[in-house]
């Protein structure tokens, strides 16, 4: 039989599972399917922990995400096709929910779709090689809670191991001097930390914002970011502004290119991640930045010099989970032998056209339109469920728009699903005040709220 080995149990690999299954439940026989999944649960980043540095086991801690996460887009923009917002909350929600909500929804459908019996979990892959005369993978696993390496044959790979776990981590002069903390963005966790603090974020990118979010939200006292080529430019609060690039620090006060200083307490190195697969074969490894369309991925998604090889997700995101869905199911395709791919050079030569493509984008709203069309030419080729990508597209303007108008109050805008027609219920607490970010807290209606208040 043929066996397909997953990397990894987050949102990208819960597609994959899913797109599987969906074939399976209309008849079509598939694959083995192994997951491998170096945490004890699935969800990915939405799987939130408080380690840092190395987890229960020594691995490194995959989870970038902190207490007090909320969506940083519209949930309408990422909806599953398949799986409606609406199916699994049974009511309209808001627009933004935060992450235990998101992980509760992405859970739902593979829940539904009974296919957590395919993941092994706290294994962590170790190396992946491919035989040429075989022309099969040999993978190599730890499984932590037997503490046994064992390798395992399979036909094809699908790396499913995100992208934003690896710090990328700069160096600036006096930084060994400092007196307080410094920490890249991969290790913060808790805003309230940094109450009373001030603070300096070095970055101009969703981290800066929304961590900077995070620690005006839960108390800091002065909050400074600063950017290397330009300001995130939205209304900061009174205590947050923006200064150009970080020169040097001392045991107290960071300085920077404009001649100003500033007295600090804790660094935030809000700088990035780096595609990191320790575990491949070199010439298996994909090697790139964070950008719309990686080269070497047909489709943004088969390994071109060896189509047995997938990687899912490792594009820059503004689509998430309904381009994971995509992606999976066109994988999933060409493992079935649906899809027939073209041959070598016209695999490369109509990568690199989308790659030089991406190169001519101005600005987010022609980014919306790049990756909103390239995950329509993914769909069309299957039977995931087509949806009007055309009106997503118009929702991240709306949101962008939100964003300006008011960075510290764009959470309680609500945006009508593009899969069900249904408008998001308005929040019962608007974010700046909502300091309880539990599923149970989130999910109260109006009437249950009034009721705690009234005590
Ligand atoms: C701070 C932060 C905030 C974000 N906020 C949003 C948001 O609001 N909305 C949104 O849509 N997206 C958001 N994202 C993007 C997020 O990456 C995606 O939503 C999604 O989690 C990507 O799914 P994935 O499955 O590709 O990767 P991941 O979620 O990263 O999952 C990869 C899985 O692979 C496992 N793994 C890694 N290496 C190995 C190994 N060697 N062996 C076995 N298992 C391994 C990991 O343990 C993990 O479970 C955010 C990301 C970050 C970091």
């Amino acid at each position: 039989m043929t066996r397909v080995a997953i990397i990894g149990a987050g949102p990208s690999c819960m597609a994959q599972l899913r797109a599987f299954q969906s074939a399976q439940s209309k008849g079509i026989d598939i694959p083995e399917l192994v997951c491998f999944e170096k945490q004890s649960d699935w969800g990915g980043q939405w799987n939130y922990t408080w380690h840092t540095g190395t987890d229960e086991h020594g691995e490194p801690v995959h989870s970038s995400m902190y207490r007090y996460l909320w969506s940083n887009g519209p949930k309408e923009c990422l909806e599953f096709a398949d799986y409606t917002f609406d199916e699994h909350f049974g009511r309209p929600i808001g627009s933004y929910p935060p992450r235990a909500v998101l992980w509760d929804y992405i859970k739902g459908r593979v829940e539904k779709a009974d296919v957590r019996r395919y993941v092994r979990f706290n294994t962590a892959v170790r190396n992946v090689q491919f035989d040429h005369q075989s022309k099969q993978f040999s993978v190599t696993v730890h499984d932590h809670v037997a503490d046994e390496v064992y390798s395992e044959v399979f036909d094809y790979v699908v790396v499913a191991s995100g992208h934003f776990s690896t710090p990328k981590i700069p160096e600036y002069a006096g930084f060994e001097h400092f007196g307080g903390r410094i920490l890249h963005a991969h290790d913060f966790r808790d805003a309230l930390e940094f109450k009373d603090k001030n603070i300096l974020l070095v970055g101009s990118s969703y981290s800066a914002e929304d961590i900077g979010s995070q620690c005006y939200k839960y108390g800091a006292k002065q909050i400074i970011s600063c950017y290397r080529s330009a300001p995130m430019g939205y209304h900061w609060p009174e205590n947050w502004s923006e200064r150009p690039q970080l020169l040097r620090v001392d045991q107290s006060h960071a300085y920077f290119a404009d001649g100003s200083s500033a007295p600090i307490d804790a660094i935030i190195l809000c700088t990035g991640y780096l595609h990191s697969f320790p575990f491949m074969q070199e010439d298996l490894r994909l090697k790139t930045n964070n950008i719309l369309y990686p080269q070497h991925l047909y489709q943004g998604v088969v390994w071109e010099t060896n189509p047995q090889l997938f990687y899912l997700g490792m594009q820059d995101q503004w689509y998430s989970f309904n381009m994971f869905d995509a992606q999976a199911w066109y994988a999933r395709d060409v493992m079935l032998k649906t899809i027939q791919l073209p041959d070598l050079a016209e695999m490369q030569a109509d990568t690199q056209t989308w790659h030089e493509e991406e190169k001519t984008l101005e600005d987010a709203a022609a980014m919306f339109k790049f990756q909103g069309d390239y995950i329509m030419r993914l769909i069309d080729q299957t039977d995931y469920p087509s949806f009007d990508i055309e009106a997503v597209r118009l929702t991240f303007l709306e949101w962008k728009k939100h964003k300006k108008e008011n960075i510290m109050a764009f959470r309680d805008q609500t945006y009508r699903s593009l899969m069900t027609g249904t408008m998001a219920a308005p929040h019962h607490t608007p974010w700046i005040d909502a300091l309880d970010d539990s599923l149970e807290a989130y999910l109260q209606t109006d009437e249950e709220c009034l009721r705690q208040k009234a005590g």
